[in-house]
């Protein structure tokens, strides 16, 4: 088996890897094994210089590891660039604060002494898809290797360059041999990775699907288990939301990455008072943003990752045409070379249309009207997915009640959804279990250790 890194802007191939070997798989497991039992007595202080170095070389580095993920999965050069920035503040960030976030905490008891003591678990595989190729490693792995744990990495199968990439910058750093180990190995691979004894816990972020599989084979061998699956995000414009702030980012709360982005907004559910104006500008932002070449300067939106996650776009609102809904804008697949789809819009969306409560992974936005704030909350919490949701409104006690009413792991008030080392990131419902980021994503993959001195 090998692994193909191909330009979505062309369709052309780049680069070809070959699987590693079973041999291969177990060597590198008997390393990271090896490797935890002396990297975990290391200090903050070294964990952290060399998580701090590695941070250098991404910022050093940043225009050349910027253009391998634009070629491997298609997002625009400048978001590339802001990724390998963000990543880099990230290592920085728990290089910083890990040993704060995992210091002992004293509890007050009967004994004379008694606190919580945070202790690694051992070697953590992470699942990771190809949509931030570097950033959903990165918010793995920063916390994971502060922590004293080390980290495996099975990434997507379309970013093999990604993921060598990011194995040769922490062995650059200075992190030893075995602290973060890549492993080329398919879907097919990962039940057996997480069974082997070696393997303390898995994080696992990519869709539903994978998710049931790998939290089934957690299970069946009692290993911890993170996991950040898909959305269905919505954004709340309510009757008093400022329109001149709101309609921009909506458009680029939907076209973000591409439209790839679980944190993407999906369903954008406007109340009556505001529907029509609502509609019509946030439809000509969405016409009016370019598409093309993701490495040129000009372009808003490249193509999507693949033909087939472009064939499932196209499908979804083929579908929610054909039974009534309207095509606002865009929903025609361009002519030509790699995988564009223009931002859509798709009004008159019903319950018998996959549009409706499917996953929108790419520039394909829905909008529903609500009569009031309660039907706009209710319409918010009809998905099985509660990841992210953004709320725009002048109204503050508006914006509370939706704080309290909205079934999602983040909202977000006259902002767009979007992650941040310093804040915790994760969804309920199917979206998931567990936090990635800032003090509880670092203690996931803790043994939170009692301790009571008599
Ligand atoms: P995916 O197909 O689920 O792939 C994600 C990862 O899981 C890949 O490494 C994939 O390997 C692996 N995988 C797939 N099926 C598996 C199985 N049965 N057992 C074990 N591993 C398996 O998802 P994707 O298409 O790459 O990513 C898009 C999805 O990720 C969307 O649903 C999106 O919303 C979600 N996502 C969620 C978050 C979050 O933080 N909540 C962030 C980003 C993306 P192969 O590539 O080898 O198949």
């Amino acid at each position: 088996m090998a692994f193909a890194s191909v330009n979505p802007a062309t369709g052309e191939v780049v680069e070809t890897f070959e699987a590693h070997t079973g041999k291969e798989v177990e060597e590198r497991l008997h390393r990271a094994a090896e490797s935890f039992a002396a990297y975990r007595w290391t200090s903050f202080v070294e964990r952290g210089r060399s998580m701090a170095a590695a941070a250098e070389l991404l910022e050093a580095e940043q225009p050349d590891i910027a253009r391998v993920l634009t070629t491997e999965m298609g997002k625009t050069f400048a978001a590339a660039k802001g990724e390998v920035a963000k990543c880099a503040r990230t290592m920085r960030w728990y290089a910083e604060h890990a040993a704060r976030l995992l210091a002992d905490e004293p509890v007050e008891t009967d004994a004379s002494q008694s606190y919580v003591r945070y202790q690694p678990l051992g070697p953590v595989l992470a699942v990771m898809p190809w949509n931030f190729p570097l950033w959903q490693v990165v918010r793995f792995a920063a916390p994971t290797l502060m922590a004293g744990n080390v980290g495996l990495l099975k990434h997507a199968s379309n970013v093999p360059r990604t993921a060598l990439l990011l194995e040769d910058v922490f062995r650059r750093a200075g992190f030893a041999d075995g602290v973060f180990t890549t492993l080329l190995v398919g879907a097919d691979g990962v039940a057996g990775i997480i069974a082997d004894d070696r393997v303390a816990a898995v994080t696992l972020t990519g869709s539903e699907a994978a998710g049931r599989s790998v939290a089934a084979a957690a299970g069946a061998h009692l290993k911890k288990c993170v996991l950040e699956l898909g959305g269905s995000d919505p954004f709340l414009v309510l009757a008093s939301a400022d329109l001149d702030r709101a309609v921009p980012v909506a458009a680029q709360a939907r076209v973000q990455n591409n439209g790839q982005s679980c944190i993407a907004a999906k369903r954008f559910i406007v109340v009556e008072a505001v529907a029509d104006e609502f509609t019509e500008r946030f439809s000509a932002e969405m016409a009016g943003l370019v598409v093309g070449d993701p490495m040129d300067p000009a372009t808003d939106v490249g193509p999507l990752v693949s033909a087939s996650q472009r064939a499932e776009v196209e499908g979804q609102v083929d579908d929610a045409r054909q039974k009534g809904a309207q095509v606002a804008c865009g929903g025609t697949v361009p002519d030509g070379p790699g995988w564009f789809y223009p931002p859509t819009v798709l009004t008159g969306v019903t319950d018998e249309m996959r549009a409706y409560d499917e996953e929108l992974f790419g520039p394909v936005a829905v909008v529903e009207v609500a009569g009031d704030l309660d039907e706009a909350i209710a319409l918010a919490n009809r998905t099985s997915f509660g990841l992210g949701s953004s709320v725009w409104t002048s109204d503050p006690a508006e914006g509370r009640a939706c704080v309290e009413r909205i079934e999602a792991g983040l909202v977000f008030v006259n902002a767009m959804v979007a992650s941040q080392p310093e804040l915790p990131f994760g969804g309920i419902k199917r979206s998931g279990y567990g936090r990635e980021l800032a003090h509880l994503g670092i203690r996931e993959f803790c043994n939170a250790k009692t301790v009571w001195v008599s």
